[in-house]
């Protein structure tokens, strides 16, 4: 059976088991051993080696939604970043990244990067001239983030690719926002994908966990970093995310179309005064987003009428939680101009469109009617206070 002819779900269900050669059981056994046979082995297993055999399993999940020829699996998205950046940076190597990326991200940059000694460019803005505009001669990475947190704007990633590839620059992507069911960058020419596997991957808002996909040899770079810095995942967290990698497919694909509904229904609200999603015809990159992705998401913002104070709407809602993580089962929001982007002054908020009437809206897999129904209770609680 070649991997590359399997559907998404059929990969998300059986590809990566681990086979349970003594007694037969359906699922994968969790093997907890921090210590493996040493002599006359062909595979030094280690947890801290990324290779026990769970975690050596899901990897070969994760690599075939990916359509990549490798991949690993760490404790956080974090770590996966963060091994990933520092395996092909090093002192005097520049970055360019672009500008609107997962805060997390941002940090590590800029608190980290200047303690090694890798310079680093924030583009201007998402097109493939201001990622032209950024680059040095001393430009080894070009990183991308596409639908981008919290404004879902797109990013061309055949443009960056090409223009990537010109120059002899390698090129990675963080595809958590659209995970593998919605967009497979490697196809578009990316060199690493990497995910926060908190996010879809786990999906149920219980599992912390990263990945990185790429080539055999991209990976075996990235390994003889990790096995230093040693941001492993624990193998009962290995399982368990495998356990709820099998649903990714199904579950991305019902909160995908939950959004597009609850997208054109905000739209169309009185109340709301714009909606940023990339599945609408109206959003800027609408066309692109319907080239490079095979659905559009289950990530929109949304900005509350001038009337309505976004704290106390979240506050009035009944169902959907009021939390920082995306990607649950559950529908969640947040403020981005209190959460993520706080720390900005107010002008510095404008200048990247975050508005205080902004609010993110992760889609779960609630059932539509009732997710319209709790925002429209929270905008009349307001409206008869
Ligand atoms: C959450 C997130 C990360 C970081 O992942 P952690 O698992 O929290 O370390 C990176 N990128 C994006 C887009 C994220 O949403």
């Amino acid at each position: 059976m070649s991997k590359d002819k399997l559907g998404v779900n059929t990969i998300c269900t059986h590809v990566g088991e681990v086979k349970d050669e003594q007694f037969k059981g359906a699922v994968s056994p969790m093997y907890l051993s921090s210590s493996y046979e040493f002599l006359d082995v062909d595979v030094k297993r280690y947890p801290r080696y990324f290779n026990t055999p769970n975690q050596e399993y899901l990897s070969k999940k994760i690599a075939a939604l990916e359509g990549a020829e490798s991949a690993m699996i760490f404790g956080s998205g974090m770590a996966a970043i963060s091994h990933m950046f520092l395996a092909f940076l090093q002192k005097g190597d520049h970055l360019v990244v672009q500008n609107t990326l997962y805060g997390g991200t941002v940090n590590f940059i800029k608190e980290e990067f200047p303690k090694y000694g890798i310079e680093y460019t924030f583009t201007n803005g998402y097109k493939a001239r201001d990622f032209e505009a950024a680059i040095q001669e001393n430009t080894k990475l070009i990183h991308i983030e596409t639908p981008s947190n919290p404004l879902l704007t797109i990013t061309d990633i055949r443009d960056i690719t090409q223009l990537a590839k010109t120059k002899g620059i390698l090129t990675s992507i963080d595809n958590t926002f659209a995970s593998p069911v919605n967009q497979k960058p490697i196809d578009f020419g990316v060199d690493m994908v990497m995910h926060s596997a908190t996010k879809y991957f786990g999906g149920h808002s219980d599992i912390c966990a990263g990945a990185v996909a790429s080539s055999k040899e991209n990976m075996e770079r990235i390994w003889n970093v990790s096995k230093n810095l040693g941001g492993s995942l624990s193998d009962m967290t290995v399982w368990m995310l495998e356990r709820s990698m099998k649903t990714l497919g199904l579950r991305v694909k019902a909160q995908t179309k939950n959004a597009m509904k609850l997208a054109k229904w905000l739209n169309k609200h009185p109340k709301i005064s714009k909606v940023y999603y990339p599945g609408l015809k109206s959003h800027p990159e609408h066309k692109l987003a319907k080239a490079q992705m095979q659905g559009y998401g289950a990530m929109l913002s949304f900005e509350l009428s001038e009337d309505l104070d976004s704290y106390k709407f979240q506050k009035a809602l009944k169902l959907i939680k009021s939390s920082m993580s995306l990607a649950g089962v559950e529908s969640t929001m947040i403020s981005p101009h209190l959460t993520s982007h706080a720390l900005l002054t107010e002008e510095e908020r404008k200048a990247v469109g975050i508005s205080d009437q902004l609010i993110r809206f992760s889609v779960g897999i609630e059932n539509a009617k009732d997710l319209k129904a709790d925002i429209n209770q929270a905008i009349e609680q307001l409206l008869n206070a």
